[in-house]
């Protein structure tokens, strides 16, 4: 995906995709919240899912909850742009509102596991900035499974032993992010958003900028 978009100095710049990746449990709906709020310019990817609505979740704001009826017909009529089945459930990113972000100059926030972000790679490389994020240790791990108080005994067991095999995964990222302190891994996640908005690949509209500041020091 090549689309034109305007960077905050002015220069044309590409959007990008930025990917954040995780066992859940690590924090990254944390950080993807602080990014929303804090980095201008970025809107978050919301999926479709087939998993049943947890409490305090919001129907079209947190996932679009469907069954597996009309997540097929997505899957067929090319209507995802990615898509993986997780815990049993299918998962998957509506293409459409991805390309229209893109189309009006901002980058998107994709909460997706290492499935759907090889998909994505695979499609539009140059534009994917994956970053995964790892929790300091197992027990940390548990401990925020247990206290998001959002999941049986019986799903947090599947959880962790799904850690690991998500975990073996983070040598496909760009980024490791290890988060042993929520404010010093937003500090490191929003370096590593605010760097890959200025690379200069990105940054279309540079030759133009560059030829113009000549110009002008030659006049
Ligand atoms: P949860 O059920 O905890 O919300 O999400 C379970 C896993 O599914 C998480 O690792 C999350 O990143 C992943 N996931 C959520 N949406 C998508 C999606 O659209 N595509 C893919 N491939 N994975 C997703």
């Amino acid at each position: 995906m090549t689309v034109s978009s305007h960077g905050f100095d002015k220069v044309e710049r590409r959007g990008l995709m930025f990917v954040l990746s995780s066992p859940s449990g690590a924090g990254k709906t944390t950080l993807s919240r602080l990014l929303l709020s804090r980095m201008p310019g970025l809107k978050m990817s919301v999926s479709a899912t087939t998993r049943s609505m947890r409490p305090g979740e919001v129907d079209g704001h947190d996932y679009l909850f469907v069954d597996k009826t009309r997540f097929q017909e997505m899957v067929k009529a090319d209507e995802l742009l990615e898509w993986a089945t997780v815990f049993d459930n299918h998962y998957g990113t509506p293409r459409a509102p991805v390309e229209a972000a893109l189309s009006a100059g901002q980058d998107v926030l994709f909460d997706i596991d290492w499935q759907g972000t090889q998909q994505l790679r695979h499609k539009a490389r140059a534009d994917v900035v994956s970053v995964f994020i790892l929790p300091p240790s197992a027990a940390d791990l548990e401990k925020r499974l247990h206290s998001r108080a959002q999941d049986s005994n019986e799903v947090i067991r599947k959880r962790m032993s799904r850690a690991s095999h998500e975990m073996s995964h983070w040598a496909e990222y760009d980024y490791i992010v290890i988060n042993h302190d929520i404010d010093v891994a937003f500090a490191e996640v929003q370096s590593i958003l605010k760097a890959e908005r200025l690379k200069r690949e990105r940054r279309i509209g540079l030759v133009g900028f560059v030829r113009n500041l000549q110009n002008q020091l030659q006049q």
